[in-house]
């Protein structure tokens, strides 16, 4: 007798290996339907991160094509497509791995009500984080709203050690129809964009792993000091498959931690940051507004500028501010934007330009291929000091200062800014090509002068700040 089949929902956990949810799949013994689905939550994706996640998709397809099965597309709202499945194929159960953001968790827990009533085995595991995040409690029973107490709390902990992949995944009899990924246009917002990132994107599983244990060969022993040079390699670049969940953020801890107990320098800052991402999550599960409206209600009155010439200016790079537009056109170019990059580029738009934290967020969300919601979030919130732990507002990183400090011989700025050199290279000149024509951008063009006078937007800032009583 042929066992009837089980469902997998993969979402932000394109991987085989490290997946807590395939492996109580496979212990079931029943045979398994892979599917993603491109669903109104994904459909909404910005344009970097639905461009980036149909390479994801592909690579996996292909993964799971190696291991003797295959991977499902549909469209449609989630429960829809799910319970059309089950019907068409007779299964008796679907599995996923559990998201965090608000809108994953309000639609995961009505399919997992409407499946579970039908009489369905409906399991939702852990994959995306190493601790969940009501896992980690304060003294008194509550979260943690700063990050030095969290970490305290987290890093000793057992972090269970990672799966490894099974080397075949039991097939169905019949495979239930497919859409084809071509037809989903998962680039199409990207337009011109695409051709330029494409020769920086690392996609998939191997990929993935290829570039852990690169940095864990060498660049993790000068990781305390290069993480902060934008012109070194000096970081992992798992972002951008952490967010697709191609490697396993477990994978990743014990590699790091072996790292640490060998005595390499820099494996501690390595786990630290590591942490930094679950502390995100923390916030995001327990502070779900984080992702949307000031986590401190009292920058709800800040006089914030809205949208207008100057964001723009930003937008295209175009300040004059020779870090921010280093950085901003790192983004075009590559798809990423080094930390540093990004703390500069969100102090100076919501400081000195006062504009409101939520513009840049949104532009993260729509460029970056690494775009996370709970890092992007902590992140645009902390530079703009409406969040948890944030930088205080007085405090204004000044783009002058620290482009001499972060990037002391140029290069950085070389490397993406076309008009600071008389032969730009690849990189700089390759921004034009990514970004929309009608920007009307021109590397022959002078470069501009600075749209804001730094001191000036300092007080202006400061000003404001103190206008509300220097709260917050
Ligand atoms: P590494 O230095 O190699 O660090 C390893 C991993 O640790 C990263 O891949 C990431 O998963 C995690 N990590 C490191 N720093 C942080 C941090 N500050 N917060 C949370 N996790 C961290 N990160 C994203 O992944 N997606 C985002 O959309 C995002 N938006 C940000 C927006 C702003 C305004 C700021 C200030 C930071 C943002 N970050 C975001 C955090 C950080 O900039 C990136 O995680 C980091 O630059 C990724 O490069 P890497 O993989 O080489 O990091």
């Amino acid at each position: 007798m042929t066992l009837s089949p089980l469902i997998l929902w993969f979402r932000r956990d394109l991987r085989l290996d490290d997946l807590p949810m395939l492996s109580a799949a496979v212990a079931s013994g029943q045979p398994l339907i892979p599917v993603f689905i491109l669903d109104p939550e994904t459909e909404a994706l910005g344009a970097a991160p639905k461009w980036r996640l149909g390479l994801g998709i592909d690579a996996f397809a292909q993964t799971l094509a190696a291991a003797g099965s295959r991977l499902i597309l549909r469209r449609g709202p989630a429960l829809a497509v799910l319970e059309a499945l089950v019907a068409e194929t007779g299964a008796t159960g679907v599995f996923w791995s559990r998201l965090y953001d608000p809108a994953s968790k309000v639609r995961d827990t009505e399919v997992k009500a409407a499946l579970k009533a039908r009489g369905l085995r409906v399991e939702s595991h852990a994959g995306h984080l190493m601790h969940e995040p009501w896992t980690v409690e304060t003294g008194q029973g509550g979260f943690y709203r700063v990050y030095t107490p969290y970490w305290r709390a987290v890093r000793g902990r057992d972090v269970a050690a990672p799966e490894a992949a099974p080397a075949r995944l039991p097939a169905p009899d019949h495979w239930p129809a497919s859409d084809r990924l071509e037809d989903w246009q998962t680039g199409a917002a990207m337009r011109r964009g695409a051709a330029v990132v494409a020769a920086h994107v690392r996609v998939g599983e191997q990929a993935a792993r290829a570039r852990l244990d690169a940095f864990l060969s060498g660049p993790v022993d000068r990781y305390a000091e290069a993480r902060d040079l934008p012109a070194e390699p000096g970081t992992s670049r798992l972002s951008e498959n952490l967010t697709y969940g191609e490697i396993g953020i477990r994978r990743v801890w014990h590699a790091a931690l072996m790292a640490f107990d060998q005595g390499r320098p820099g494996a501690e800052t390595f786990l630290k940051e590591l942490v930094w991402r679950e502390f995100s999550y923390h916030l995001m599960h327990h502070t779900p507004h984080i992702t949307h409206a000031n986590w401190k209600p009292e920058w709800d009155a800040f006089p914030w500028q809205g949208d207008g010439p100057q964001a723009e200016a930003w937008r295209r790079g175009m300040t004059g501010e020779a870090f921010v537009d280093t950085a901003m056109r790192e983004m075009y170019v590559t798809g990423t934007m080094h930390n540093r990059g990004r703390m500069i580029v969100a102090s100076y738009l919501t400081k000195h330009l006062m504009t409101h934290w939520t513009i840049g967020l949104d532009w993260f969300a729509d460029c970056l291929i690494d775009w996370d919601p709970a890092a992007n979030a902590m992140g645009w919130q902390w530079a703009a000091g409406s969040g948890p732990d944030a930088a205080p507002y007085f405090r204004i990183f000044n783009p002058a200062t620290q482009v001499e400090k972060f990037d002391p011989k140029g290069q950085y700025r070389r490397r993406f800014i076309a008009e600071l050199s008389r032969q730009p290279g690849p990189e700089a000149l390759s921004f034009f090509d990514a970004v929309p024509r009608a920007w009307g951008l021109d590397p022959a063009r002078r470069y501009p002068a600075p749209i804001v006078d730094l001191a000036e937007g300092r007080a202006r800032a400061l000003a404001a700040y103190a206008a509300r009583g220097g709260q917050g």
